[in-house]
């Protein structure tokens, strides 16, 4: 079907790029810390398969591991160690945190230069504000990256993101109403209040699910010709599935991606892309303000 959307594929691709990146640079190479508390599984496969993409593409994975039990001044410290090490390009807070480490404490002590996932405040203000140079949030920039590789057009078209998280929604809206390329797009930002979601969402040319509930966007949702982009991401005994019911919506849409195979390689790829781009900054050489 080649109206599928191959993120494993696109994603491969810039791993490659990024490998060539790596090699013709030289040095020590980028380094990565990863920061993962308690033994939630699916934040240990994450991470898990976040290293062997570095490994993969010549990235220094170093991974610190803790208890649920950690205390918040002992995260902090840790994450002010890395902040002052030379040696590491980026540093990554695994989410969620167990509920007693207060989450934005932890984003806002991150030093915005090794923010590679773009959550401190610092750096999510720059992607409001359009200043170049920050870091952007994995997920919404791979989807980006997924739309400009297939030739899908965004500019002037109605982006309807459902689901406003901060790792998400929101940054994924600043991105794509963006004037620059693969920005210029309507964007409609829906989320739990929303009234009349089926009636906004058939008005959508591009529609974003990051609702986090299985099947929920189906095809009476989606308007013939609709560019469909799945982000949730659930584990059931029948293996993984995502946001859309794929089987009903894929007959309409013009584009849809898979899941998984979509947009979950696709943010790692930019991990890799985010980490390059620190180390090129370290190291003072030109970093490239299109990644
Ligand atoms: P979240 O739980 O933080 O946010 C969900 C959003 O959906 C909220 O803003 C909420 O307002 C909205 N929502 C809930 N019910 C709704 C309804 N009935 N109508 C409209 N909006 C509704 O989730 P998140 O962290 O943004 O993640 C969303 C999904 O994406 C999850 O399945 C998650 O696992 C997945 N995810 C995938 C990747 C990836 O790389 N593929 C990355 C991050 C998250």
């Amino acid at each position: 079907m080649n109206k599928l959307i191959d993120g494993k594929a696109i994603a491969a691709t810039i791993h490659e790029e990024v490998r060539q990146e790596i090699k013709r640079i030289g040095g020590r190479g980028p380094s990565l810390a990863f920061l993962l508390v308690g033994d939630n599984p699916a934040s240990e496969s994450y991470v898990r398969a976040k290293k062997r993409a570095c490994a993969l593409t010549g990235i220094t994975s170093i991974l610190r591991t803790f208890p649920s039990s950690l205390k918040e001044m002992d995260l902090l410290a840790e994450i002010e160690r890395l902040a002052c090490d030379p040696s590491v390009d980026g540093v990554l807070v695994q989410l969620p945190l167990p509920p007693y480490i207060d989450e934005t404490r932890i984003m806002c002590a991150l030093d915005p230069e090794k923010d590679v996932d773009g959550f401190h405040p610092l750096n999510m203000g720059k992607l409001m504000r359009g200043i170049e140079g920050g870091f952007i949030p994995c997920t919404p920039l791979g989807i980006r990256e997924l739309l400009l590789r297939s030739n899908i057009e965004i500019s002037g078209k109605h982006a309807l993101i459902i689901g406003r998280s901060n790792i998400v929604g929101k940054p994924l809206a600043a991105l794509l109403m963006q004037k620059r390329e693969g920005g210029n797009a309507t964007v409609t930002v829906a989320h739990s209040h929303s009234q009349n979601l089926s009636s906004i969402a058939r008005s959508a040319d591009l529609l974003i699910a990051a609702v986090g509930k299985k099947g929920f966007v189906t095809a009476e949702m989606v308007k013939k010709g609709a560019v469909v982009i799945d982000v949730g991401i659930h584990h059931s005994s029948e293996g993984i599935c995502g946001d859309v019911d794929f089987a009903g919506v894929a007959p309409l849409a013009s584009h849809i991606t898979p899941v998984p195979g979509g947009v979950g390689p696709m943010t790692i790829a930019m991990l890799l892309k985010n980490t390059l781009l620190s180390y090129k900054r370290r190291v003072m050489i030109h970093p490239d303000e299109k990644t």
